[in-house]
Parts: structure tokens; sequence; C-alpha cells
């Protein structure tokens, strides 16, 4: 049963709309994954924690997501243009590496550091190089369709031949004189019949690593079309969302769109979501400006910009508390806001663990059930305004002030009617733990609690406390433990 009232922002019509499945109850969402050339940072988790939210709210509200993200280890060029080197295969010069090694190492880190946010794996994880007979096979018929053509064993997109039928700029919102003005330098594109163009198969000089045989000669596919060739494989020629960073909207998606009409003579997706950029201190990430930060230094604290080391859950609650289409400013400051808020949620689900339901029958309060019910309700509606999970955790705070306040005695539970402390009860935690995927992380040191005990174990003996030094060899035991009196002092150990 799927649940109606989700209200989505589509990049491509510029407005929100009620979301609406193409073949209900199933969806089909396609998200750019990364190109692993590099450590997991923080705008790959905002990317995936914005998806995955899509792709856990979507579930909750009743439908099968197939759910594809890819892997991008093949064709991504530096500055994202048509010429220049290869960004894995530059990263396998210099290190001195395989390409498939390098691919291997970053995309398993990727995926480390995804677990850790509790990003949930995709339903799918295609990686373009496994792609390359889909891709060759899209540019045929591009090509057959009059929408690209060959020039030395490259494959280029014809951008002008396309936008006298199609509308080239329908996602970007760009106009296509302006471009046509701005880009007439051919410098090193001399196989471009316009600069507009882009590359679907490029011919590989001497040097370059990756390569394949095609129609064309020895080449590489260019990085816009993997994500044609394998959305419209897995999830057909038509699907429900395709999703991305801001930053993809231009050229990446808008190159994707044309090269699907070109060869299915359809729009591919229905919804196009964009989620917005990270800033660090409200600047703009990147290496050279030296405050580029991996997720890994992150969660260690090992980087000159931290003040300390923040655990993978604050980090995904500090995502969680912008809109995903909102800029998002990283400042240690905020990353400690992050840290406390998202403690007082864990401890309201720890106090809710604790609060039962009495079970004599009471009077009422009308009043107090009716907003029991509004403050759970606001809780969804933040999701179903497009995933605003800032209204959503707002909304939860309000909730549990009144979970405190039950928690507290300051309102007595017996004013509440079963079914309404049920639904606060599973609202709350059902939006924490499933839907906005925060979960307790292991913050104590066993370590410490079993020292404490000891000391307090040798303090009872040497008082003859009998009493007291059983209870705490029991408590030992309990946990699969003993406590080891010995010569030269006490220790512990596991119980053999
Ligand atoms: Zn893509």
């Amino acid at each position: 049963m799927v649940k109606e009232g989700l209200i989505v922002y589509n990049s491509l019509t510029r407005k929100k709309e009620s979301f609406t499945a193409l073949n209900p109850p199933y969806v089909g969402m396609y998200v750019c994954g990364p190109t692993v050339y590099g450590e997991a940072h923080l705008g790959h988790a905002r990317g995936a924690v914005t998806f995955d939210i899509v792709f856990r709210y979507l579930r909750a509200l009743g439908y099968k997501v197939r759910y594809v993200r890819n892997i991008t280890d093949v064709g991504h060029l530096e500055q994202d243009a048509d010429d220049g080197e290869d960004k894995i295969g530059k990263k396998a010069r210099l290190d001195k590496l395989e390409p498939m090694e390098v691919v291997k190492y970053y995309t398993d880190n990727y995926h480390q550091v995804m677990e850790k946010l509790n990003v949930l794996p995709p339903s799918i994880e295609p990686q373009a190089s496994g792609h390359i007979p889909e891709q060759i096979s899209m540019i045929e018929e591009i090509i057959k369709n009059g929408y690209a053509y060959e020039n030395k064993g490259s494959v280029y997109f014809d951008v002008e031949k396309y936008a006298t039928v199609h509308h080239y700029g329908q996602l970007s919102g760009r106009v296509i004189e302006d471009q046509q003005s701005g880009t007439r330098n051919l410098d090193g594109q001399d196989t471009k019949k316009s600069p507009l163009d882009f590359a679907l198969w490029k011919k590989a000089n001497p040097e370059h690593i990756m390569r394949w045989s095609s129609p064309w000669g020895e080449g590489f596919p260019g990085w816009h079309l993997e994500c044609s060739a394998m959305s419209s494989k897995y999830l057909g020629n038509i699907f429900d969302i395709h999703g991305g960073g801001m930053d993809l909207l231009f050229p990446h998606h808008e190159c994707e769109v044309a090269q699907s009409v070109a060869c299915h003579h359809e729009q591919p997706a229905r919804f196009w979501m964009h989620n917005n950029m990270i800033t660090i201190n409200g600047q703009k990430m990147g290496k050279s400006l030296g405050n580029f930060i991996t997720m890994n230094e992150l969660f260690s604290g090992q980087h000159p910009a931290l003040e300390q080391a923040y655990s993978p859950m604050t980090i995904r609650f500090f995502i969680l508390q912008a809109h995903y289409r909102s800029t998002l400013d990283f400042s240690n400051e905020a990353l400690k806001a992050a840290q406390k808020g998202l403690t007082k949620l864990i401890n309201g689900l720890r106090v809710l663990e604790k609060l039962s339901y009495p079970s004599e029958e009471s009077e009422k309060d009308e009043k107090l059930n009716k907003e029991l019910l509004e403050l759970s309700e606001n809780c969804y509606k933040g999701l179903n305004d497009d995933f605003n999970t800032a209204i959503t955790i707002a909304s939860l705070f309000n909730l549990l002030k009144k979970i405190n306040s039950l928690y507290t005695k300051s309102i007595d539970v017996n004013l509440i009617e079963g079914k309404v402390f049920l639904h606060m009860k599973e609202t709350f935690k059902t939006i924490i733990t499933d839907i906005l995927g925060l979960c307790e992380e292991d913050t104590v040191d066993p370590a410490t609690f079993i020292d404490g005990l000891l000391e307090l174990y040798k303090e009872a003996k040497a008082n003859k406390q009998y009493d007291k030094v059983d209870a705490i060899r029991a408590l030992f035991k309990k946990e699969g433990l003993v406590i080891k009196d010995m010569k030269h002092g006490i220790d512990w150990a596991y119980e053999e």
C-alpha cells in the first residue's frame, strides 16, 4: 500500500510536483555516484545521504525501489572536459598502479565511509568499465538517428543539429545561443564541428592506458554516456527519478538528456533531483584552497582545520539539519552543535523505550491528545514536502519536549489515549532510526567501567563487605568475565 502526499521539486520543470510513480508500487531511481580516484569527502557524503533519505522514505511510503548508483571508473577527464587526462588514469600513472587498483582502492574507501554513515547500499552498483558494449551500441544508435558523427576515430554528439529538433538546455536552463558566442575558441578541439559538441567516444592516444576496441578504432567512452547506457539498461528508457549533485546539472545531466532523447526519442527521467553543495567556512571546498577534508580525516580529527574528531552519525545529522537543496556550511561550531542535537534525540529514544503506558482506565485530556497527534503528524509533513529533513528535525524536537515531560512526569501519561501514545512512540522512533537513518554509536568505553568496578571490588574486599564482593563477582560472571585474585593484585579475564 503506497501512501500518497509526497511533493518533490523537479529540476526539469523547476517546480514542486506531486510524486507519482510510473509503475506503482515500483520506483526506478538512478543517482550519479563517485568517480573513484580519491578518498570520499564531505561532497560525497552529502550526495549519498540525500539520496539515502529519498530511498528510505520512498520505501517507508510503501514503494519498491530499484536504486541504481554507478561507479565512474573510466572516461571522466580532468576539468570534466572532453580533452585532458582521465582522472583515474592520471592517479594510476602518478602512483605507479594499474587503473583498476586505483578503482578498487577508492571504491572500497567509499563503501567503508558509506557504511559508517549508515547509508544503505543501492540495489545495483554498475561500473562504467563493465558496460562498454552497451555504450558502443548506444553510440551506434545515436549515429543512425543522425545526431552524432565520427571524425578521426572519435565520435561527437552534434548539439546544433539536435537543437534544431529538440530543446538542448531544457534541464539546465542554458540558452544555446549564449553558449555559442561564449565558446568560439576551438583550440585543441579540431576534431569537433562545434565547441558545443561533446564526446561520445574518444580515440585513445598511444599513452592512454584504459582503451577498448570499437567500430571507430581503439578508444574509450565519453563521461556522460555511461549514465545514459546504464540507467536505460537497468531501469528502462523512462524511469522515475534521476539524481545527483547540483554541479552535475550542466554539462553532465544536460548531455544525458540529449543522448537519451537522441537514442530512445524519450526524456529519460520524470523527476530530476539535485542536492546542493557543501561550503567550508563560507568557501567552496577545493584541493587548491587547502580546505579539502576527507571523511576519514573528519572521523579521526586529523586535519589542521578540525578542532576535534566527529563521529559518522554527527556528520549524518549535520547534513540532515539542512534541506538538500540549500547550501550547507561546514564549521567546527556547526558540527559541535550537530553533535549536541543528535545526543538529545538519541537520549529521547532511550527515554521513549523506558516509557510505558498504564493499563488502568482514566480520564483523558482532549486538548493534549490533539496536540500530540499534530506534533507527530508535523514530523511527516517535512518529509512529504520535498524531503525537507530540516523541518522534520525541528518537529522531532517539538515532540521530544513532550516525551521528556512525560518522562519527568510533568505531564501525566494517564491523560493520553493509548492509540495516541503508540502513534507518538512509533513516529519518533521510525523517523529517527528508519527514515533519517540515525543510530546510537558506541561512545562508552567498557574498559573504564571494568577498571572502576575492580576498584570497588578491591575496596569491598578490604572492608570485608562480602555481599558486595559477591554482587560484583556475579556482575562479571553475567558478562562472561571472571575476577582473578592474585598475590600481586587483582585482574580480570574471560571465563574459560
Ligand atoms: Zn552520471
